[in-house]
C-alpha cells in the first residue's frame, strides 16, 4: 500500500480535485490519500480565530461568510449530479454552522484548534462526495480516530500504527482510503494539529505506520529545488537525495516539506517522492537512504531567528557552564538551532520567542546578554559537503560583502549553516545560486 499526499494547491480548485481523482484512480496499488485543506482555507481559519480571540466578532463573521461563499462556489463546480450537490451542500452547511456557533462561545486555545481543523475535514469530505459521484469505491478514515500526539506534542507512532491498522482491517475490501492531513488528537483528547504545513508530517507518519511502499508528496512544483524558488529566479529540481539531506533542508526552511516530516519515513526506511500534481510525468525528487551523489545539493533559508549572545569571563575553563545554559532552554522547552562558542562567549539561536523574556532573565546571572532578532539561517546542504574539495572556498567566495554573524560547520557532515541579518536573505540566496550552482 502507498501513501499519496496532496497539498492545498493540488486540491484548491474543483478542476484540480478532478485531476487528482484521475491520478489516484490510475493506481494499481492500494493507497491512502492524505489531503490538506483547500489552499487559502487554513490562512482564513487562522484569521477567523484571531478575530474571535480579539473579541472582534463582526470581522470574524465577515471572514466566515466570505469563506462559505468560496465553498459554495467550489462545490457547484466540483459535482454535477443533484444528489451529490445536496450532499456537498449539507457538508458545507454543517461545518459553517459549527463556525457560526463558535462565534457565540468564549474563546480558548482548544476552540481555536477546532476552528483550524475545519479545512481538512471539509476537503476530505468533499473529495469523497466527488469520488462517490464518480462511482469510485473508497473509505474515509477520520484522522481524529488514529492520529494522536502525546503531552510533548510528539506523535505516538506505536498507537497510530495499531489504531490505523485496525481501521484498515475493518475495510479490507477497499483499495482506496482517504484521510485528513494536519489534524490530530492531543493527550487531553482534544482536537489539535501538527503545526502549519503538517499534512506532510501526517503522510510520513501514516507511511511509517502502515509500512508503505512509498510516501508520495504531490505538490505544485516538480520536487525539491536547489534553492528557494519563491526568492531566486533560476532554480532546478534535485533528482535524488538522502533522508539526511532532505531532513536538513526541511528543518532549515525548504517549505516544500514540513520541518519534521522526514524522520518517520527515515526510521521505517520508506522512500519519499516529491511530485508535481500539475506535471505528473516529471521526475520529481526521490528521497531514500542513498544520497545519489556527493557535494552541494541545495540551500534553504529559515526566517524569524533570534540570536542570543552570552558573554562571560567566568566561562573561561569552567566545566558545566554550557550545561547550566542549556538547562534554561530545556526548562522553557525552547530548542536551539545553531551554537558557536569562544572562551569568553557563547552565541546560540532559537526560532521560538514564546519565552524569550524569561530565558534572558535566567541567563543574566551568567554574563552580559545581547539579543539580535530578525536573523535568518542560511543552510547549505549536501552529502558530505564538508569533504567536498573547495567547498568552503566556493561558499565564502560567493558571499563576499554579506555580514555573516555565525557559522556552523561540522555539526553534520551534510550541512554548513550561516546566520545573517534577515535583510540579506535574498541577496545571499542569489549569490549562492550563482557561486555554488552556476545558475544566474
Ligand atoms: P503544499 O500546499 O503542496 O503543501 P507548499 O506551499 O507547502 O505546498 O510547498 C510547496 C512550495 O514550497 C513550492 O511552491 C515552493 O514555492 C516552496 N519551496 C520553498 N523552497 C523550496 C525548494 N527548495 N524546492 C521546492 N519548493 C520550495
Ligand atoms: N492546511 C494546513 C496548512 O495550511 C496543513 C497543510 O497544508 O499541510 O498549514
Ligand atoms: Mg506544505
Amino acid at each position: 500500500m502507498k501513501v499519496m499526499k496532496f497539498g492545498g494547491t493540488s486540491v484548491g480548485k474543483p478542476e484540480r480535485m478532478h485531476h487528482i481523482v484521475n491520478l489516484v484512480n490510475q493506481q494499481q496499488e492500494p493507497a491512502i490519500v492524505v489531503l490538506s485543506a483547500l489552499s487559502g482555507t487554513t490562512n482564513a481559519l487562522v484569521e477567523i480565530g484571531d478575530f474571535i480571540a480579539k473579541g472582534d466578532r463582526g470581522m470574524a463573521k465577515h471572514s466566515i461568510d466570505k469563506l462559505e461563499a468560496h465553498y459554495q462556489d467550489f462545490i457547484s463546480k466540483l459535482v454535477q449530479k443533484p444528489e451529490a450537490l445536496a450532499k456537498a451542500k449539507a457538508i458545507v452547511a454543517e461545518h459553517f454552522e459549527f463556525l457560526n456557533i463558535i462565534l457565540r462561545i468564549s474563546f480558548s486555545e482548544a476552540l481555536n484548534k477546532d476552528i483550524l481543523a475545519q479545512g481538512e475535514l471539509l476537503s476530505t469530505k468533499l473529495f469523497c462526495v466527488y469520488l462517490e459521484e464518480q462511482g469510485i469505491s473508497h473509505m474515509l478514515l477520520p484522522a481524529l480516530e488514529f492520529m494522536t500526539i502525546d503531552h510533548y506534542d510528539e506523535p505516538q507512532i506505536g498507537s497510530i500504527k495499531i489504531k490505523l491498522g485496525q481501521l484498515i482491517k475493518q475495510h479490507a475490501d477497499k483499495k482506496l482510503f482517504v484521510t485528513q492531513g494536519y489534524i490530530c488528537r492531543n493527550a487531553r483528547g482534544e482536537v489539535d494539529n501538527l503545526k502549519r504545513g503538517g499534512s506532510d508530517y501526517s503522510a510520513s507518519l501514516i507511511a511509517a505506520a502502515i509500512n508503505a511502499s512509498v510516501c508520495e508528496i504531490w505538490t505544485d512544483i516538480d520536487g525539491m529545488h536547489n534553492n528557494d524558488p519563491r526568492i531566486v529566479k533560476k532554480t532546478v529540481p534535485v533528482e535524488q537525495m538522502s533522508f539526511d539531506e532532505a531532513a536538513e533542508l526541511a528543518y532549515f526552511g525548504a517549505k516544500i516539506l514540513h520541518p519534521a516530516s522526514i524522520w518517520p519515513a527515515q526510521t521505517y526506511n520508506i522512500p519519499v517522492k516529491l511530485l508535481n500534481t500539475m506535471e505528473p510525468q516529471a521526475k520529481g525528487t526521490l528521497i531514500t537512504e542513498k544520497a545519489g551523489s556527493v557535494g552541494v545539493k541545495a540551500v534553504a533559508a529559515k526566517d524569524n531567528i533570534i540570536a542570543i549572545h552570552i558573554k562571560s569571563s567566568r566561562m573561561l575553563l569552567a566545566y558545566g557552564f554550557l550545561r547550566k545554559i542549556f538547562e534554561i532552554f530545556e526548562k522553557y522547552r525552547t530548542s536551539i538551532d545553531m551554537i558557536t562558542t569562544s572562551e569568553v562567549a557563547v552565541s546560540l539561536t532559537i526560532d521560538n520567542d514564546a519565552n524569550l523574556k524569561e530565558i534572558c532573565k535566567e541567563l543574566e546571572p551568567f554574563g552580559t546578554i545581547e539579543v539580535d532578532e530578525n536573523q535568518t539561517i542560511i543552510s547549505v546542504v549536501g552529502n558530505e559537503i564538508a569533504k567536498t574539495e573547495d567547498m568552503v572556498k566556493k561558499l565564502f567566495g560567493s558571499i563576499l560583502g554579506i555580514p555573516v554573524r555565525m557559522v556552523s560547520y561540522g555539526g553534520s557532515p551534510h550541512n554548513i549553516s550561516l546566520l545573517v541579518p534577515a535583510a540579506y536573505k535574498t541577496q545571499i540566496l542569489q549569490q549562492l545560486n550563482k557561486g555554488m550552482f552556476g545558475l544566474d
